[in-house]
């Protein structure tokens, strides 16, 4: 018989809840999202807010499996950070009262863990050169020691971010990456705008002030996409390609919600090309962020003997991926 992990994501737009058995098998998976209004980013609150109204029917559908009435989770994720308090605290309450309800184990997992975690599963990769980009991520890791080591990343704000923030401010939806991506499919000028590469670090706030000046000058939105497309993407390119060299890794994972970006996968797949590493993004459902994603990295954690008393589960809104213990990987 498996054991069923039922994985509980809140830390910024979404809420969701999965349920995943021991091999990775996928019984459900059913999130949704906040959406801000146009102009608006992510209110904590009011996220909250969403989180608590639909949190009820979303567990409720995630354990409702298809003919086979409710099934019983054997132990319970929750992303306990990196994120926004008032939302992180929202699935942390559930997941305690689930977890004290059925008598279970309670899982803490690290939400940038668990998207690479996510991305690791469908690789077959054992030791890659990670790059997570998300609204809350931008780096560039290898695991060492139980760890995954940062060795690079943003000195400000992220890529996320950086196209949020310039789909905010130029009337966008959002979240403003898929939007984005499709007005750069039409923008045909590359724009000058800030390359900041430093070793292997970047930095994306220049270049958000440079591209918004640019569309209030009146250059084109498609045109302004393409270039924030082409311009950061090349920066994260060339600080991935340096890690790659430096690292000797031959294999290459992207993971995080920008993923989801079909040119950054066409840059990175072609620097891995060139330096004979194999290539896997994270699939395009499982990129952004997912009640799966805590379900799974909450089994591979649970295996690893990692549980919390419900008394001690603190959410951590501000804990850096490289504090998180990860002895799972490689994956046994
Ligand atoms: P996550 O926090 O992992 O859910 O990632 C959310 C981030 O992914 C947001 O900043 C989105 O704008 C971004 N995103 C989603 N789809 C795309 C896309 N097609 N291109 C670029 N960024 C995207
Ligand atoms: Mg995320």
């Amino acid at each position: 018989m498996s054991l069923l992990c039922l994985g509980i994501e809140s830390t910024a737009h979404t809420f969701g809840a999965s349920l995943v058995d021991d091999h990775g098998h996928v019984l459900s998976d059913v999130n949704d999202k906040y959406r801000p209004p146009i102009g608006q980013g992510i209110h904590p609150r009011k996220a909250a807010q969403h989180h608590s109204d639909v949190a009820a029917n979303i567990i409720g559908q995630a354990l409702a499996i298809k003919n086979s009435g409710p099934l019983l989770p054997d132990t319970i994720a929750f992303s306990a950070g990196p994120g926004l308090g008032p939302c992180l605290r929202v699935g942390a309450t559930v997941a305690r009262a689930l977890a004290l309800y059925y008598h279970k184990p309670l899982v803490p997992v690290h939400h940038g863990v668990a998207h690479l975690d996510l991305a690791m599963l469908g690789s077959g990769f054992r030791d890659p050169l990670a790059v997570l980009v998300s609204g809350g991520h931008t780096a560039i890791a290898v695991h060492i020691q139980k760890k995954w080591r940062i060795y690079g990343e943003t000195q400000d704000i992220t890529l996320g971010n950086l196209i949020d923030m310039f789909a905010r401010s130029s009337g966008l939806p959002s979240p403003g990456g898929p939007t984005l991506e499709e007005e750069a499919r039409k923008g045909t000028k590359l724009l000058k705008l800030p390359y900041t590469v430093k070793g292997n670090d970047v930095a994306y706030s220049g270049l958000l002030t440079a591209a918004s000046r640019m569309l209030m000058k009146g250059e084109s939105l498609q045109d302004v996409c393409y270039s924030i497309q082409e311009v950061g993407f090349a920066m994260l390119a060339e600080a991935v390609e340096r890690s790659l060299v430096q690292t000797r890794k031959k294999e290459l994972l992207l993971a995080g919600g920008v993923a989801a970006n079909s040119r950054l996968k066409e840059m990175l797949q072609q620097v891995a090309h060139e330096h004979d590493a194999s290539f896997h993004a994270a699939e395009l459902s499982k990129s952004g962020d997912c009640g799966l994603q805590i379900a799974w990295s909450g089994q591979l954690a649970f295996r690893s003997g990692i549980t919390v008393k419900p008394s001690e589960s603190h959410v951590v809104p501000r804990w850096r991926i490289d504090e998180a213990e990860v002895p799972w990987i490689p994956i046994k």
